[in-house]
Order: structure tokens, then C-alpha cells, then sequence
């Protein structure tokens, strides 16, 4: 009874990884989607292209509306937290001192359709190991409307922050044909039920923020008043996010955060210049009127 009825084909060695008493799936749009209603937070949507400042101070955003030519409009704001994914590197260009590099994973990822609507297939993820025959390492996520998520698909391809900062893959973010192939066939060797009455529903890809040490770039950017970031979270930028948004918030609120040690996360890590002169900040380290 613990395998799922669509793992009913050609499959290797199976293990347990949990009984599900303490683990649970996120379908990250519903979840964004309704946190973001359930906040009662005001929603502009648009594309950032700078802050505003005063001296040292935050004191604006300036974007462009989504839908407008061009236009640039100015957002008034007292904090700003650069959460903008892969694309949070474009942050250097606003801050002076500052440097976040990123590399951007991006990887091809398909739904199919449930082939048999009056069911929805159970609701077990699968993590599988690398199948040589097709050069993925599937992941499978059934989800509550019946359809099921793979990714470990293979083949990505690393951005680099130079093409990040000039919105590499923000619009449009391709699947790969030849990957959607693999990962089809390999997944209908392991499910007769989709190999029989199976229809792809969607194809797409995604990007994966990693910098250089693997760990997210979440706190104070340094030099600044009332700018943060939050960005960089790899592959666990979902399942982390609800207690990164915490996190930030009490740093913006309280000056600290209290639920996580924020300390390895230092935006600063990998600065190389300094703002300003003398007794300023460098590398986002007070260096004293000494330096
Ligand atoms: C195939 C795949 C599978 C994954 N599986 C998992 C998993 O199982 N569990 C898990 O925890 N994580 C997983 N991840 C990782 C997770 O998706 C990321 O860590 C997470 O999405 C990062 O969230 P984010 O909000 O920082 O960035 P994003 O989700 O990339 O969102 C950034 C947003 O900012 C927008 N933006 C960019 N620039 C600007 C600008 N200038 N102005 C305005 N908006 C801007 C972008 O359009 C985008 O909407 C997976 C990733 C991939 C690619």
C-alpha cells in the first residue's frame, strides 16, 4: 500500500524517505498567491530599474509599470529588500560598494494532465536516483488538482551575473525540447497509467539563484539606510520562504532577527570595493576612523 497507484511501471530499488506525518508539498504559485492575498498587502506590479536616495537614506523606488512604454514612475518607500531571484544581482548597479554574485541554474520542467479525471493520483513525491538511460534524476509531484509536476530533468544551462543584471530568461524562460523528450520518456517507463493514458499539459523552465557558496544573501546591504536583500536561495527558496519572510521582516522591524541567526548570510561576503572614504564602511565591516 505505500507505493503510489501511478508508480505501477518499470522501477528500480524503492526506499522510504518518509511517511508523510512531517512533510508536506507546496505548489508555489497557489501558495504566493494566496499569501499574498491573505497579507492585505497592496500589490504593484512592475519592473524595478533603481532606487531613489537620500545621502545615504532609501527614500524611493523607480520602476516601470507593468503594461507601460517606458514609463518610470517613483514609488515612495522608508526600507526596500531586493527579492528579485537570480536577478537580485542587478542590486550592485543601485548600491555603490555593493557586489552579489549570482548564477542562474536554469532547468526545464514539465505537468502532465491526469489521465483519469474521476481520481486524483496519490499524493506521494518520488526523488528518483540518475537514470543513465535518459540523463534525468526525476522528481515527481503529484498535486491536489490531479496533475503531476517533474523536474531533475538534466541539462541545465548556468547564467552568469553579467547576463542576470540584463534580465537573461525574466520574460521568457524556454523549455528545452530535447530534455522534455527525456524527461517524457523516462517517466513513462516508471508509470504505465501516464505511458497509457498520459498528455503533457505544460513544459517550462525555471531558474535556480546560486551564489557562489551556495547560501542566500539575506540582511542589511551595507552602506545603506533602509536597504536590504533577500535573495539567492537556491533550491530552497520555497520551502525556506516562509521562514525567510519572517526572518526579514523582524530585521526591518525590530533592527535584528530573533527566529534566525542571519549571520552566514551577510550580503557584504563578497564586496571588494568600499563606499565612501575614510571612517566609512568597508565591505560592509564599520573599519573606524582609522581606516
Ligand atoms: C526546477 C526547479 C525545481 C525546484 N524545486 C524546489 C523545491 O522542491 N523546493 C524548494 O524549496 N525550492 C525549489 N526550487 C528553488 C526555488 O524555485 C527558488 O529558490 C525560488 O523560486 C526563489 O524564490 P525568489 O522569490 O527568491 O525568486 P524567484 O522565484 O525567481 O522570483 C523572483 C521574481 O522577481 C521578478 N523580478 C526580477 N527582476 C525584477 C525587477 N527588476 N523588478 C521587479 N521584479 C523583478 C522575477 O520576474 C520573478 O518573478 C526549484 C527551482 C527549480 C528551477
Amino acid at each position: 500500500g505505500l507505493l503510489p497507484d501511478w508508480l505501477d511501471g518499470n522501477t528500480g530499488r524503492i526506499g522510504v524517505m518518509g511517511y508523510g506525518e512531517d512533510t508536506a508539498q507546496v505548489t508555489p504559485l497557489e501558495f504566493t498567491t494566496k499569501l499574498a492575498a491573505a497579507s492585505g498587502a497592496t500589490v504593484v506590479l512592475g519592473s524595478a530599474v533603481g532606487v531613489n536616495c537620500d545621502g545615504d537614506t532609501v527614500t524611493g523606488i523607480r520602476y516601470q509599470p507593468r503594461g507601460s512604454d517606458d514609463t518610470t514612475e517613483v514609488l515612495p518607500c522608508t526600507d526596500v529588500i531586493v527579492s528579485a531571484g537570480p536577478w537580485s544581482c542587478i542590486a550592485e548597479e543601485w548600491f555603490e560598494g555593493t557586489t552579489f554574485p549570482m548564477e542562474g541554474v536554469k532547468s526545464t520542467s514539465i505537468v502532465w494532465k491526469n489521465p483519469d479525471p474521476s481520481s486524483i493520483p496519490t499524493p506521494r513525491a518520488l526523488f528518483c536516483g540518475e537514470d543513465d538511460r535518459f540523463q534525468t534524476h526525476l522528481e515527481v509531484y503529484p498535486r491536489p488538482d490531479g496533475s503531476i509536476y517533474l523536474c531533475g530533468i538534466g541539462g541545465s544551462d548556468y547564467i552568469p551575473t553579467e547576463e542576470l543584471k540584463l534580465g537573461a530568461y525574466r520574460e521568457v524562460c524556454e523549455a528545452k525540447p530535447e530534455r522534455v523528450e527525456a524527461a517524457s520518456l523516462a517517466f513513462k517507463e516508471m508509470s504505465r497509467v501516464y505511458r497509457e493514458g498520459g498528455e503533457l499539459e505544460k513544459s517550462q523552465a525555471c531558474m535556480r539563484p546560486c551564489p557562489p557558496d551556495a547560501m542566500p544573501y539575506m540582511g542589511k546591504i551595507p552602506g545603506y539606510e533602509g536597504a536590504y536583500i533577500n535573495a539567492g536561495h537556491n533550491c530552497w527558496g520555497i520551502a525556506w520562504a516562509p521562514a525567510c519572510g519572517k526572518a526579514m521582516a523582524e530585521l526591518v522591524l525590530d533592527g535584528h532577527s530573533s527566529s534566525v541567526d542571519l549571520s552566514p548570510f551577510d550580503p557584504a561576503r563578497f564586496h571588494r570595493r568600499a563606499k565612501g572614504g575614510r571612517g566609512r564602511k568597508k565591505g560592509g565591516d564599520s573599519v573606524g576612523e582609522q581606516w
